[in-house]
């Protein structure tokens, strides 16, 4: 066959409208009951609405429908990514164990990581995250300034083992990211990169059709040094809780809000408990914590949270001094401890006020006293405060002992709703929100375990400084759900919609009905308007139910009572408005 026929071909095929479905043979299993295995709307409508199925726990399938909401929401953020000058990759989901011990993450990942063995006994993990795989890439592509900056990405399934896989796709251990690494030649590139990022996802979650808000985070596990922004979707199912002003633009989430000065008596202990350790993202009890803990913290602090599990309300303090060197895959580890879990840096060092001094991801850079207390383990460090001879303590404790032992506590307290804002002094407010977009600040954190290094200009080898960039797919299109949904189901907004029209014919029995909808669908077809034709012999209820729960955008009843004057109704999703259309006038309104 002829390049020329298959062209024609293709376009006959467009011209027939290749976007379109008749109901009655589409895949789309819906549900009448709510089933019991879901918690949150959004979890309950995907399974209602025949969008997704659970293979395991955290492992979902894609039916036709959900996937094609996958897929728009993904094409958005490939448009967004391309016109910031993103280049698309695919990488392997199989990730060697090597690199992953290069950057010292294999050790310090924890249980979160999926970790598997091939027949000659390598070691390899399923990516949770690719920093390893492309900047490997980077150091072995990359060497002269002139290749540099560059804005590299893919739409890919990653793996975390989460302790508590829920909500569907909001927390799944299998799911669609996309992921972007930026490799700039300095920090005012990485700078530039990340403002581009910035403005990328702000693009992509307004054309998405969500509501969000952009707040200042903490970097988590990634780690970094520089900024780190979260794009926070609102809505009251959020696992993360948000401080922001009306004033100004200030928002944060609470894992990072700043602490404002108060009295000592003022401070309560409960709360300050709770809010350290609500720290670690997916938890909301102490019991979660501790089980996080658990699963990410290396063997010494695991010993110490079994013990302080047993207190009502633990607060687990770290304190550390330096002697002599160690081992520095090991200060990985604490260093990836103490970032994943445990007290504020302010905290720390208000709450201490003492001799010896530590700095490290936590930034604790105060002189601090060291407790006797039960549980001491040496640790090591590396590279901790520049100062590679120091050796370090670490103390952890429960805070009933804490309050017991003499130490002059304080003066902080996190910010809170009803507190000024730190920037314009106006009162904060809080909401919850859903983490489905994440923009990192990284340095060299990677380029220099993995030696991405070019040359300069000036002939001097430097270190490539990078920033890394996530988006939730999933979790994502399970945000759209929790902002947009009544009590019939869900309202996709228009961009993310599976389809834009579905025409329903009360009766597909009755002749001139189902010539009139055969008709539109042809016309909407051809028109490049996605569109769903309900054709199967059901009662006109169960139709509108249906169009309802899987929350098509605009549905066209075909109605005898309307075709005696040769028009058919138009009901918005969204607004329940509804009105009459000429037949023949319909592809012109909907365009
Ligand atoms: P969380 O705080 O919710 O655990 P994270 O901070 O660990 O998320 P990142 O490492 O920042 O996640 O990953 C980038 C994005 O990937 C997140 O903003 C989120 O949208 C998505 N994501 C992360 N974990 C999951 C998950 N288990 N299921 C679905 N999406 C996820
Ligand atoms: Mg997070
Ligand atoms: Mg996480
Ligand atoms: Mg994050």
């Amino acid at each position: 066959q002829s390049f020329g026929s298959r062209e024609k071909f293709l376009e006959e095929q467009i011209n027939q409208g290749g976007d379109k479905v008749r109901l009655s043979k589409m895949f789309l299993p819906t549900l009448r009951e709510i089933p019991t295995e879901a918690e949150t709307i959004s979890h309950k409508l995907m399974l209602r609405a025949g969008l997704v199925r659970r293979t395991a726990a955290g492992v979902y399938s894609y039916l036709p429908m959900g996937y094609r909401v996958i897929r728009k929401i993904e094409q958005i953020m490939r448009e967004e990514m391309n016109r910031q000058g993103g280049q698309e990759f695919l990488l392997p989901v199989l990730n060697p164990a090597e690199l992953w011990q290069q950057t010292g993450r294999w050790d310090v990942y924890g249980d979160e990581l999926f970790r598997l063995c091939d027949r000659q006994g390598r070691n390899y993990c399923l990516g949770p995250t690719h920093e390893e795989i492309i900047t490997t890439i980077a150091h072995n592509e990359i060497n002269s300034y002139r290749q540099l900056p560059q804005l590299w990405y893919q739409i890919q399934t990653k793996f975390r083992d989460e302790i508590r896989p829920r909500f569907g796709l909001m927390r799944a251990r299998e799911f669609i990211m996309k992921d972007l690494y930026s490799f700039d030649r300095d920090e005012a590139g990485l700078h530039e990169s990340y403002m581009k990022m910035h403005e990328g996802y702000t693009r992509a979650f307004t054309r998405a059709g969500l509501t969000f808000r952009v707040v200042e985070a903490d970097p988590g596990a990634i780690g970094g040094k520089g900024g780190s922004h979260e794009f926070m979707v609102m809505a009251d199912n959020g696992e993360a809780e948000i401080l922001y002003c009306d004033g100004c633009e200030y928002g944060a989430n609470v894992e990072k809000a700043v602490i404002l000065p108060t009295k000592h008596e003022d401070i309560d202990f409960r709360q300050l408990a709770e809010r350290e350790l609500v720290y670690t993202p997916n938890c909301r009890t102490i019991e979660d914590v501790g089980l996080y803990l658990h699963h990410t913290a290396d063997k010494a602090v695991k010993s110490v949270i079994y013990e302080t599990e047993k207190e009502e309300y633990p607060v687990v303090l770290v304190l550390v001094r330096g002697d002599h060197q160690v081992n520095e895959i090991k200060v990985k580890n604490l260093l990836d401890c103490l970032y994943l879990s445990l007290a504020r840096e302010e905290v720390v060092n208000q709450v201490t006020g003492a001799d010896v001094g530590y700095a490290g991801p936590i930034g604790l850079k105060e002189k601090i006293k060291i407790i006797a207390d039960p549980w001491v383990y040496e640790i090591i460090d590396g590279e901790c405060g520049g100062n590679k001879t120091d050796h370090h303590w670490i103390h952890i404790t429960p805070l009933r002992d804490f309050k017991n032992l003499d130490i002059e506590v304080a003066d902080v307290r996190m910010a809170a709703k009803g507190e000024p804002c730190p920037r314009c002094g106006k009162t904060l407010n809080s909401a919850r929100g859903i983490e489905v977009g994440h923009i990192f600040k990284l340095g060299t954190k990677y380029s220099e375990s993995l030696h991405a290094i070019y040359t300069d200009e000036d002939g001097k080898e430097k270190t490539i400084a990078m920033g890394c960039y996530g988006i939730g797919i999933g979790r994502t299109m399970a945000a759209a759900i929790e902002q947009n949904y009544d009590q019939n189901g869900i309202i996709w907004p228009a961009p993310i919609a599976p389809y834009h029209v579905i025409i329903t014919p009360i009766s597909i029995k009755e002749p001139e009905q189902k010539q009139i909808a055969g008709e539109i669908y042809t016309r909407l077809g051809k028109a490049g308007v996605e569109v769903i034709l309900d054709d199967r012999d059901e009662r006109p209820g169960v139709k509108f139910k249906d169009a309802d729960l899987i929350g098509i955008p605009l549905r066209i009843t075909v109605s005898p009572k309307y075709l005696v004057v040769n028009k058919v109704e138009f009901k918005v999703r969204k607004t329940g408005e509804a009105c009459l259309v000429d037949i023949d006038r319909v592809v012109d309104e909907i365009n």
